[in-house]
């Protein structure tokens, strides 16, 4: 599933075609993807301008001009691909579709701006919705998500208020999307090596009693800033399928320091761990038992 810095992978693809265009057609070539989508959706979006394309944890969020906001979850296998007739290059985009079943193109916004933006789920776990802007906070996708790790509201503080008083492991607590919005697997655990810290200790060992951040919160929040950070910076990690809107692909899985490293020598300089995984909330978690405490 894309985590975080595939989603603003993907937005940062888009948003040169989508931002300030218009929606001059919308087809919709399904009556659902998870869930429905909303009553006259097509017949909504057309016309429209979007006017932003932001992002919050996993979801995209295009603000339209009537005040409603277009609310997109890529799901399992959901992707964009942006067409242009003859594979025309502009905006620093190569617009060429990805090789894809086109059985699997549900959606296709036709953009004012010259080109097709269509998403295609094989496996349909997808979702968009449209949610009034003023209600977006209260929805049913954003009302219980946690702390956005990129905004100024993160730090060690609040990722110890967040954790505070919690007995389950750290892994499966950097996974809860009430907590931290946008972590999956695989950056909770680069996060968690970086930080040096073992993904099964108690979530609540990061804070102090009186809810204070232990040096170890410390780590961890620089760390899992960090890693986001890099992996945007790369275009995400490509594993099966994730593939950027403009068909090249993200290249963060080649700086994995454990995870999909099971049985591989630790990186860290000086450690002489091996990686090892165990299996946390039905997930693999992978991590080294020797420099991670
Ligand atoms: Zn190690």
């Amino acid at each position: 599933m894309p985590e975080l810095p595939e989603v603003e992978t993907v937005r940062r693809g888009l948003q040169p075609v989508m931002e300030g265009a218009r929606l001059l057609k919308v087809e919709v070539r399904r009556a659902d993807l998870r869930v429905p989508f909303p009553p006259r959706f097509a017949r909504r979006l057309t016309g429209r301008t979007v006017t932003g394309l932001g992002r919050r944890g996993k979801y995209l969020a295009a603000d339209l001009d009537d005040g409603t906001v277009l609310v997109i979850h890529l799901g399992m296998s959901g992707s964009f691909r942006v067409e242009a007739n003859g594979g025309v290059r502009r905006a620093g985009i190569t617009y060429r579709a990805i090789g894809k079943d086109a059985a699997h193109d549900h959606v296709v916004f036709h953009m004012s701006s010259g080109v097709r933006v269509v998403f295609n789920d094989p496996r349909r776990f997808g979702l968009m919705d449209l949610v009034p802007r003023s209600e977006l906070p209260h929805s049913r996708h954003f009302r219980a998500m946690g702390v956005e790790p990129l905004g100024n509201a993160f730090d060690a503080a609040r990722l110890a208020e967040r954790v505070a008083g919690r007995k389950a492991p750290i892994k499966a607590a950097l996974l809860d999307q009430r907590l931290i919005a946008g972590l999956g697997n695989i950056y909770a655990c680069e996060a968690l090596w970086r930080a040096r810290v073992s993904p099964k200790r108690a979530a609540g060992s990061l804070a102090t009693k009186t809810g204070k951040p232990t040096a170890a919160a410390g780590r961890l929040a620089e760390a899992i800033r960090s890693v986001l950070e890099e992996a945007i910076g790369a275009g995400g990690s490509s594993l099966r399928d994730h593939m950027r809107t403009d068909g090249e692909l993200g290249e963060f899985q080649h700086a994995f320091a454990v995870y999909d490293r099971e049985g591989e020598p630790c990186r860290r300089h000086g450690c002489r761990g091996t990686v090892t995984t165990i299996v946390q909330s039905g997930r693999t978690t992978f991590y080294c038992p020797r420099c991670q405490r």
